[in-house]
């Protein structure tokens, strides 16, 4: 038996004058007024450890939206507990069972919680409405259908048999627990991560990320609701050394489901390669990105500048996905600069509660210094013209203004390193050049996530995308370098993108697995 194809969620609009935009405002308005306690939730027990740390509106930093208890280490030790005692259950329940929870919870997560799961993204990681709405509401439901739907096709893969006899391949689950670490810019990846291999059958120590700390609380009240099993999924909050180091000392470690730097993910993999464990684990990461956008000089321009504005600075830049460097031909650019300077002066960028914003604030200061320091660099360094006018402002919020910089220097560390914030760096390129770009940028690409090309001439189209074969996991062509919908555009990233496992697909299911070949004779 396969679960059918599932639709993707429908996105919201949430229009003036809306039920759907009245119900939004008022979890906005009860969530920003109550400042929430977040327990940890270690086999199916809130637990409270009175060692609080903060959660704050990026856009408004002086507003506690909440206080989580951190575990201490007996805490994170009772959490790999209850996954192991979980495991004795979960890792023999049907697969029907556990699609059961995991469909349900995608209905709650598309029904009654949205509003809920929405303004917890929108006031903790300064989402705006429609970022929030793509993010909490539909992607998180997408990831839990797709998967409930990929896990029967790959069960029904199996081998052939000769005369009298009979073989198959029993899908075990992971032996032992999996450790996931999860990013704050999707609230759907903090979830999927910890729900793939749970849906899987593997119990889950989950490690959300501090400046996600009210999302992380309502996925696991949704799922909470939809009947997961205690242990199942253990949600952490701590200090991640701690906590890390805790779990990897854990010879029942069977898989790390991690998104977040491509230095922690290096570092945890050396980590685990020193360690020693039961069994191999399995390690599955998306990492940091330098995503280009390739203009050819029979790009149609407006396609381009709109998805030069969307891929760069929707949700500030901060998706794995965000178009950070520009590749444009002499004879576009003009043109291109303009149209994106007199964009880019239009944007309003605020508190994300107000719905005419189109970008609220940064995730924290670290990431404003990380901007802020990147603009003045550009300022000084005659090689560079700020070409747009917003000065970065922390004062209320963590405010990075859209940033378009050129560059004089196809090198320079402005094309080379992640800022994972608003800011795009732009090469004039040669039009006569367009060949060796294309070799620059595979050469220059040591991530390789997304990448977008833009032209109107196929031949052109057929050419760019064959020589930069490995320069980027997801590759749009004509359209920006971010958006990728569960099930249409399986998405993930090579090199020091990651190990490309993609996320919401077959391929990633396979990970928590570990099959079983029996041969009977009859
Ligand atoms: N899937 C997202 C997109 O295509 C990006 C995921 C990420 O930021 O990790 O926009």
């Amino acid at each position: 038996t396969t679960l059918p194809l599932p639709a993707n969620e429908i996105v919201r609009a949430y229009a003036p004058g809306s039920t759907e935009r009245a119900r939004l405002k008022a979890a906005l308005t009860t969530m920003s007024g109550n400042r929430a306690s977040l327990p940890s939730i270690i086999g199916g027990k809130a637990i409270t450890t009175g060692n609080l740390e903060t959660a704050v509106m990026p856009h408004l930093h002086a507003h506690v939206l909440a206080d989580a208890h951190l575990a201490g280490a007996a805490d994170v030790k009772a959490a790999i507990d209850a996954a192991k005692r979980a495991a004795h259950d979960w890792s023999q329940t049907g697969w029907e069972a556990r699609a059961r929870i995991f469909l349900k919870a995608a209905d709650l997560v598309a029904g009654p919680w949205r509003y809920r799961l929405n303004a917890a993204t929108m006031l903790g990681q300064s989402k705006t409405v429609h970022q929030a709405e793509i993010d909490s509401a539909a992607e998180f439901a997408d990831f839990l259908r797709f998967n409930a739907h990929f896990m029967t096709r790959l069960y029904a893969e199996q081998p052939i048999s000769a005369p009298r006899e009979w073989n198959r391949v029993d899908y075990r689950p992971l032996e032992g627990f999996v450790y996931a670490v999860t990013p704050f810019n999707f609230t759907a990846i903090a979830a999927n991560l910890p729900c793939a291999p749970a849906m899987m059958g593997v119990p889950v120590v989950w490690k959300p990320s501090p400046n996600a700390k009210l999302s992380a609380h309502y996925i696991m009240a949704v799922l909470q609701e939809a009947g997961l099993p205690d242990g199942v999924i253990n949600l952490v909050y701590g200090d991640a050394e701690m906590v890390t180091r805790i779990v990897l000392d854990d010879s029942g470690l069977a898989g790390i489901h991690f998104t977040g730097s491509t230095g922690v993910f290096d570092h945890l993999r050396r980590e685990i390669a020193a360690g020693s464990y039961r069994n191999m684990p399995r390690l599955v990461g998306e990492t940091g990105g330098k995503n280009f956008t390739l203009a050819h000089a029979s790009a149609d321009v407006d396609a381009l500048a709109i998805g030069v504005i969307r891929g760069g600075y929707e949700y500030q830049g901060q998706k794995c996905s965000a178009t950070s460097r520009l590749y444009c031909p002499r004879s576009l650019w003009p043109t291109l600069r303009d149209r994106l300077v007199d964009e880019i002066a239009q944007i309003r960028v605020g508190d994300v509660r107000d719905f005419s914003c189109f970008m609220g604030a940064v995730i924290d200061r670290r990431a404003w210094s990380r901007h802020a320091e990147a603009i003045a660099r550009a300022r000084r360094d005659s090689s560079h013209t700020v070409l747009t006018q917003g000065e970065p402002d922390d004062c209320e919020g963590y405010f990075t203004p859209p940033t378009l910089i050129e560059t004089q220097d196809q090198n320079s560390p402005l094309m080379r390193e992640e800022l994972f914030g608003p800011i795009i760096t732009a090469f004039v390129y040669e039009d006569a050049r367009f060949d060796e770009i294309l070799g620059d940028i595979d050469q220059t690409s040591e991530y390789a996530l997304t990448g977008a090309i833009f032209a109107q001439d196929s031949a052109v189209l057929e050419h760019a995308q064959a020589k930069l074969r490995y320069a980027a996991g997801n590759l749009y062509l004509n359209d920006k370098s971010t958006g990728a919908v569960v099930g249409q555009q399986p998405f993930g990233g090579a090199r020091a993108s990651g190990t490309n496992d993609k996320a919401g697909s077959l391929w990633n299911l396979t990970r928590w697995v570990s099959p079983r070949t029996i041969k009977e004779n009859f």
